[in-house]
């Protein structure tokens, strides 16, 4: 493939800025599968990131002290970072607003939790144009600009009418929905045409790029050229290739640290402190698509119906803070929590509570030592763009004795539906069905399973994404790539 420089534009950048309790402000590096997969790329290409620091401009530090500070995140991260500065109302109508109270929750099917305010549309349109502002900065016309989720929308948009002229990606990563879903956005135009004016445009699953395509072809009168792995949508004054390109986790890095002494250890304590008996675990951020009270709830019916599970299960179930400051997330908290209590009240016996309930974020270490050594995952957000959660399970479960427990509605399940146990999450019943039956489930069967899913996972990890990828949109090829 070409060797082009690559500008990364995503809402946040690689690294977080950080008041420390003197009030110091330092850098952290920034975690996560995309930042693992792009380090390398970005290095190696001479390249750029583009991102908001998480702080809002009136407060966050200026002059030498923030070049100085970039300056050594762009040491240590070992290519280019360049910060978009927002200001607080910026960060309230374009963050908070616009990206998280319409485009998060109609985008994951959930329309009735949307607010249409009307004033975050010009600072949705602002903040892009500043994204788009930073790269004609930045790069020049070889360099290739892929732009990254669903608060970034029009910043290929943005470019064009910038007069700039750079190969665009965008990739997605949350779902796009279906047409019914989409049709009740005020701005379902502009972003469905703001979307068509990038080069390349990549989704989660096949599901995903219909749904887009159905969108496309309802609101716009584009014909749509079908190929084996991609589809070109001819716009009267050019084409856009779209592609499905399901996201993947750095397969290595889990398997490797499930393999440590130290994650062994922390394996081994986690079921002395809860002996005899077969461990569930649940691991979410805390937010309403994750279903989370459905599948506790799930998990009562089961100890309801399958009365033999009671002080033999035990359902780890971890939240991990997020975006607690606003009222909805609040309120979800306050609601799992009276749930957890009531099914502990109901249920417990001495030397077993049924529910052992974590609302923290936990060191990568311990979270492997939960995937390595719990029986099942429940996995069953209501609907989610991929889940990282579900293939990380695999990852470490170097055992292979775990069972995954899935929802139809994430994206994982396109491409791990034949091993994983498919489950809808609103059906009560069979989720409790599925719980006992997994339970039950012999060694042999659940080996089977799981090595098959760690094969896969390991072929399809996130380099073989950000290759794939980039293969893409650089060499407009969508090549041999399977399809979920
Ligand atoms: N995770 C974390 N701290 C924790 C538990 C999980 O950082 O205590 C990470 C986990 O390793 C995974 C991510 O959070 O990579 C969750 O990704 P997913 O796609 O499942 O959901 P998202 O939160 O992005 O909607």
């Amino acid at each position: 493939m070409e060797k082009r420089r690559l500008a990364v534009i995503s809402n946040r950048l690689p690294i977080v800025l950080k008041k420390e309790q003197r009030g110091k402000w330092q850098i952290e590096p920034g975690s996560g599968g995309l930042v693992t997969a792009l380090g390398p790329v970005l290095k190696n290409r001479d390249g750029i990131w583009i991102g908001w620091m998480g702080t809002n401009a009136e407060e966050e530090p200026a002059g030498p002290l923030l070049e100085d500070l970039i300056r050594r995140g762009t040491r240590e991260t070992g290519y280019s970072l360049k910060p978009v500065h927002l200001t607080k109302e910026e960060v309230n109508k374009y963050y908070h607003g616009f990206s998280n109270e319409i485009l998060w929750p109609l985008f994951h099917d959930l329309f009735s939790r949307c607010n249409f305010d009307l004033s975050y549309w010009p600072f949705y349109e602002q903040v892009n144009r500043k994204f788009a502002q930073a790269v004609v900065s930045n790069t020049d016309e070889n360099d290739y600009v892929w732009v990254q989720d669903y608060q970034l929308i029009l910043v290929g948009r943005e470019l064009k009418r910038l007069g700039l002229k750079r190969q665009t990606g965008y990739f997605l990563h949350i779902p796009f929905p279906p047409l019914d879903i989409f049709l009740k956005l005020p701005w379902r135009f502009e972003i469905l045409e703001a979307l068509m004016e990038y080069d390349l445009v990549g989704f989660q699953t096949v599901r995903d790029l219909r749904n887009f395509v159905g969108c496309v072809r309802a609101l716009f009168n584009y014909k749509v050229a079908k190929e084996k792995f991609m589809n070109r949508i001819l716009r009267p004054d050019g084409e856009v290739l779209v592609g499905a390109f399901p996201i993947s986790i750095d397969y290595r890095e889990f398997e490797d640290l499930a393999r440590t002494g130290e994650v062994a250890e922390m394996a081994w304590s986690i079921h002395e402190n809860l002996p005899n008996r077969q461990l569930v675990l649940g691991v979410d951020r805390l937010d309403y698509t994750k279903g989370i009270p459905h599948r506790l709830l799930a998990f009562a019916h089961a100890l309801e119906c399958y009365p033999d599970m009671r002080r033999k299960v035990t359902l780890i179930q971890v939240v991990v803070p997020s975006r607690v400051d606003v009222e909805e997330y609040g309120n979800l908290k306050q609601e799992i929590e009276r749930i957890v209590g009531e099914i502990n009240g109901r249920f417990t016996e001495v030397g077993w509570t049924p529910i052992h309930y974590i609302y923290r974020s936990l060191p990568r270490q311990e979270l492997v030592a939960y995937y390595k050594t719990c029986e099942i995952a429940l996995v069953t957000p209501l609907k989610d763009g991929m889940n990282l959660i579900a293939k990380e399970y695999c990852a470490s479960n170097i055992e292979e004795k775990g069972i995954l427990i899935l929802s139809e509605f994430a994206g994982a399940a396109s491409q791990l539906h034949r091993d994983a146990l498919l489950v809808n999450p609103y059906d009560r019943q069979r989720m409790a069905d599925t719980i006992h039956a997994a339970l039950r489930m012999q060694d042999d069967e659940r080996q089977a399973r799981m090595r098959r899913l760690r094969r896969f996972i390991k072929r399809h990890d996130i380099i073989n994404w950000v290759n794939s990828f980039l293969h893409a949109g650089i060499a407009r090829n969508l090549g041999d790539f399977p399809q979920a």
